[in-house]
């Protein structure tokens, strides 16, 4: 049977988080503790968005969206990911549900949806922060109408993602790509070492830019 033919997309994510597996395979119980350790406060974090939206958005999301079937949530089919997301999934995640991702990503994506869409949702076990942080403008008007604190708390949320992946000062999803770049890592998804944008911002505060991260012998 040839091949299945499969999106850039598909294959360079398929790279990640094949590079991913490869080097935690190698790494020490004691390092993979380390890396679980810097991913903690972010996860936190992360509890404290899905209580939010569980509070104030998911009755809205599900009137507007998901009895109607209309979601443009995940009805996109490149959505953003950092290498950062993908190594705090992969921490989340049992290995079926790491299969059940490689297996998606080897197939060619016949739906106008994210390739990420499964049967019960989302397959990530941690989606990546650009979905996380997405409400579209019109629940976001409905919301903040019904319930004014949300707003206020929305504007706390935006402030506290930048503690994670705004590189003006040190952050984790910088941190952890710098990690596994120790280990040699390949990946297209390195933004805070490749991205112009970001290295530019890392320039400007102050932040290496060309690190010599040091590799793991
Ligand atoms: S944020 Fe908007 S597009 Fe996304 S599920 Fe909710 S209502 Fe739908
Ligand atoms: S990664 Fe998950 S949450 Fe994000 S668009 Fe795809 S299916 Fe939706």
């Amino acid at each position: 049977m040839p091949p299945t033919r499969i999106s850039d997309y598909n294959r360079d994510q398929l790279i990640s988080f094949q590079a991913i597996l490869d080097i935690m395979d190698k790494l020490s119980r004691e390092e993979m503790e380390e890396l679980k350790i810097m991913a903690r406060p972010y996860l936190v974090f992360r509890q404290r968005l899905d209580d939010y939206h569980s509070r104030y958005f998911s009755d809205y999301c599900r009137k507007a969206c998901f009895d109607t079937g209309l979601s443009a949530c995940c009805g996109f089919e490149s959505i953003i990911t950092f290498f950062s997301d993908q190594v705090i999934t992969v921490l989340g995640s049992e290995p079926e549900d790491i299969e059940t991702m490689i297996e998606t990503l080897s197939r060619s994506n016949n739906t106008r949806n994210c390739v990420y869409t499964g049967p019960n949702g989302c397959l990530w076990k941690v989606r990546p922060v650009s979905c996380a942080m997405f409400f579209c403008h019109e629940a976001k008007v409905s919301v903040f109408e019904s319930h004014p604190e949300a707003e206020s708390l929305w504007g706390m949320f935006l402030d506290q993602e930048r503690d994670f992946t705004w590189p003006t000062k040190v952050v984790v999803f910088d941190e952890i790509e710098k990690f596994f770049l120790r280990y040699g890592v390949s990946s297209p998804h390195l933004y805070f070492h490749r991205s112009p944008g970001l290295l530019k911002l890392k320039s400007e505060s102050g932040l290496a830019t060309e690190e010599t991260v040091r590799r793991k012998p």
